[in-house]
């Protein structure tokens, strides 16, 4: 039983139908908002459909469920399955033992799609054919069904994905950062934090984790079971150490002791936040054996992904900064370190159980003017107006014109909303554009009345 016909979930359908499993799916949208391909395609693999919603009688059967990323696990049906001992398996559990090319999983609360992009860039530039998706792109069942057979298979991966993860166990394992996020999902730190653990659960003495030296929650408790740990950050134990402007190199990194620097300033790697991110992807790559030769110009050609403290503009010497994927606070924390002491700040949408008094310092210390959209604008100006000046604004539209005029030359306008964007957008790529538009229709307004 599949629950959730996402990318994910129909991946896992077609996987487990090329495996001779009889497949039924339960969905909670409506048939009318199902994409109609994936209806034709469930129609001719000859899988039943239960849409709507999850009743305990189409999962009388089951034998095995298997509940997509974003589903819920309290869902009764699977409490009820449970207390049947039916096993309960995500996409990770399947695919447990069936990738037959060494895996580099990435988690964390930020930074995931970044480093995993990165790393993935990092070894296609040394020669190496490789294959990157899990939680961006193509999901790891539909590589294993695709038959694809890559040297190295990168992944990010997210606590969702990582609660069900069985026996997965990747040879490098990435835990970069754990700040409070999905906490709706989760119910508390503690469980998001166990979550996000898992990704080294299964390893062993020939595996290595990789996990980010600053980060308290990361380094607090139990040691991973790898053989190998290498740590990041600016912290001075790190093997891969953050100081000025790039990243040393120090200590015995797959089997040999190395002594390598790293510089990122002529690269688009340049921030604190990417310096770090470049630490844990070059950590990653040097354990899959290439050389410093092979990772600098990796370094170079790297394009961050958009929407991630992307420069829209310069207007009359404000700084416009696109932050649309900070959707959490940790996220908007280090967007605000990085953007100086003159911020306004776009923040807001839909709260993601985050508690906004954790980004008080950063915003007593940066942010001039709070701007706020969204569901969360009225808890964030009830929690962080007391530190700054707050202006309610109705679209994004009216929330850049608002920022625009309280700005002075010197200041920065940074998009950063610490929630997710679906109370107003259809994701957070829709809401990065829309403010982007938003601002290029500004700087042109003022060309012509300049
Ligand atoms: P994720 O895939 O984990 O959401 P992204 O690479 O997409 O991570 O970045 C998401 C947000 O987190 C962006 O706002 C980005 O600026 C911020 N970010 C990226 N890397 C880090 C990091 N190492 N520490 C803190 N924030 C980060």
């Amino acid at each position: 039983m599949v629950i959730g016909l996402g990318a994910s979930g129909m991946a896992a359908v077609r996987f487990l139908h090329g495996q001779g499993v009889q497949v039924s799916v339960s969905e909670a949208r409506p048939p009318d908002r199902i994409d109609p391909h994936d209806l034709e395609e469930l129609r001719q693999l000859g899988a039943e459909l239960e849409t709507g919603g999850h009743s305990g009688r189409f999962f009388r059967d089951a034998e095995l469920i298997v509940p997509s990323p974003g589903v819920p696990l309290d869902l009764p049906v699977i409490a009820a399955a449970r207390r049947r001992g039916v096993a309960v398996a995500g996409e990770l559990a399947l695919a447990a033992g069936r990738i037959d090319a060494p895996v580099i999983a990435v988690t964390g609360s930020n930074g995931k799609t970044t480093v995993t992009s990165l790393i993935g860039h990092l070894l296609r530039t040394a020669g190496r054919e490789v294959f990157v998706g899990g939680n961006i792109g193509t999901p790891v069942l539909e590589y294993i069904q695709s038959g694809r057979k890559a040297e190295t298979v990168v992944l990010e991966l997210s606590s969702f994905q990582l609660e069900l993860s069985g026996s997965f166990r990747p040879a490098v394992a990435l835990l970069l950062n754990i700040t409070p996020d999905h906490l709706d999902r989760h119910g508390s730190m503690a469980a998001y934090a166990a979550a996000k653990k898992r990704i080294y659960a299964n390893q062993g003495i020939h595996d290595t984790a990789i996990v980010g030296a600053d980060d308290p929650l990361v380094m607090a408790g139990e040691a991973p079971g790898a053989g190998t740990v290498l740590r990041f950050g600016f912290n001075p134990v790190s093997e891969a150490r953050v100081i000025d402007a790039g990243v040393a190199l120090t200590g015995m990194i797959g089997g040999v002791k190395v002594e390598e620097w790293y510089g990122l300033e002529t690269t688009a790697l340049g921030s604190d936040i990417n310096r770090l991110n470049a630490a844990a992807a070059i950590l990653a790559a040097r354990t899959r054996g290439c050389s410093a030769e092979d990772i600098r110009p990796g370094l170079a050609s790297f394009a961050p992904p958009a929407h991630r403290m992307t420069q829209v503009a310069e207007i009359d010497g404000v700084r416009y900064v696109d932050d649309s994927k900070g959707t959490n606070i940790g996220a908007v924390a280090a967007a605000l370190a990085a953007s100086g002491d003159r911020v306004i700040l776009i923040a807001g949408g839909r709260n993601k159980g985050g508690d906004f008094d954790l980004l008080a310092p950063a915003v007593s210390r940066h942010v001039l003017h709070l701007v706020l959209i969204g569901e969360a604008a009225g808890p964030m100006a009830e929690q962080l107006g007391g530190l700054a000046p707050a202006t309610m604004a109705a679209s994004m539209e009216d929330a850049v014109h608002r920022a625009a005029e309280l700005a002075r030359p010197g200041d920065t306008v940074l998009l950063s909303p610490g929630c997710a964007s679906f109370d107003m957008f259809t994701g957070y790529a829709q809401r990065g554009e829309v403010f982007q538009r938003a601002v290029l229709a500004l700087r042109d307004i003022r060309q012509t009345c300049a």
